[in-house]
C-alpha cells in the first residue's frame, strides 16, 4: 500500500510537471487528482496556489470527501473540492482527473455548438466518448455543480465544460494524462482547420468507429509515453518526484 501511494504520488507529480511544459496550466489555478481509495472518498490534489512546474510528490494532499486535509500542508481550493471530489465518489472507475482550461479545447467549449468534429485520426480516438455541458453557471464554488458535472460526464473519459474547460477522467495517471494530450492535439488540429475558413473533411462513421476501436486497442500507448515523460523529468527536473 505505502508503494503504491508514493508511486500514485509521483506519477501525479509527473503529470504536473508536463502539462506546465505544454501550456495547459492556468496561473496556479486548475487541478490534478488521483483517487487513494476504491470509493474515490479520499485522493491526492495539489496544495492550493502552486503552481503546475512546481507541484512535488511530497507535497501533494490527501483530502477526504468533507474536503478535511489528511495529509500534507496547506488548503485545497474549494472549487477544486467540489469537482474532483464528486467525480471521484459518482464515478469510481474516474480514478485520476485532470482538469484544464488548455487553450485549444478550451476554444472549441466557447464555440456556439462546439463539437469535437471526427475531422482527424486524433480526433477519432474521442468518437463517441465525449460528453458535453451546457449549462455552465458561474464558477463551482458549491456542492451542487460538482454533482451537476459528475452527472454530465458520467461514463465518458471526457467532459466539454461548456464556457469553462474541459475534465479528462482516467483509470491511471498514465491513461488519464495520454487522453488530454490527445485530446487538445486533436482541438488544435480542429481550431486550425475551422480557420482556414474551408469546410471540414468529416470522416465517415464506420471509418470513425472503426479508428477509434483501434486507438483503444493499441498495445501500451499511454504507459509507453507516460514512462518517456518521466524518463525525461528524471533527467531535467528530478524534483518532481520528491
Ligand atoms: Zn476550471
Amino acid at each position: 500500500m505505502h508503494e503504491h501511494v508514493t508511486q500514485a504520488r509521483i506519477d501525479l507529480a509527473a503529470a504536473f510537471r508536463w502539462a506546465a511544459r505544454l501550456g495547459f496550466h492556468e496561473a496556479v489555478a486548475n487541478h490534478f487528482s488521483l483517487a487513494l481509495t476504491e470509493d474515490g472518498s479520499r485522493f491526492l490534489i495539489q496544495p492550493r496556489g502552486r503552481h503546475f512546474s512546481r507541484v512535488r510528490a511530497s507535497e501533494l494532499l490527501v483530502v477526504d470527501a468533507d474536503g478535511r486535509v489528511l495529509e500534507g500542508a496547506g488548503a485545497v481550493d474549494p472549487t477544486a473540492f467540489h469537482i474532483h471530489s464528486a467525480i471521484h465518489r459518482g464515478v469510481p472507475q474516474a480514478r485520476c482527473i485532470l482538469h484544464t482550461h488548455m487553450p485549444y479545447a478550451t476554444a472549441l467549449a466557447c464555440i456556439e455548438g462546439g463539437r469535437l468534429e471526427p475531422i482527424s485520426q486524433n480526433a477519432l480516438r474521442f468518437h463517441g466518448r465525449i460528453a458535453y455541458d451546457e449549462d455552465f453557471a458561474g464558477m463551482a464554488l458549491a456542492s451542487d455543480e460538482g454533482a451537476r458535472l459528475c452527472a454530465a460526464l458520467g461514463d465518458k473519459p471526457v467532459l466539454f465544460m461548456g464556457n469553462h474547460g474541459v475534465t479528462v477522467a482516467g483509470a491511471s495517471v498514465a491513461a488519464a494524462f495520454d487522453e488530454l494530450y490527445f485530446l487538445e492535439k486533436a482541438c488544435e488540429t480542429q481550431i486550425l482547420a475551422m480557420s482556414s475558413g474551408r469546410p471540414l473533411k468529416r470522416v465517415p462513421h464506420a471509418i470513425a468507429e472503426k479508428t477509434c476501436k483501434q486507438w483503444l486497442e493499441y498495445p501500451d500507448l499511454a504507459q509507453l509515453h507516460f514512462t518517456e515523460l518521466k524518463r525525461i523529468l528524471d533527467q531535467e527536473e528530478p524534483d518532481y518526484a520528491d
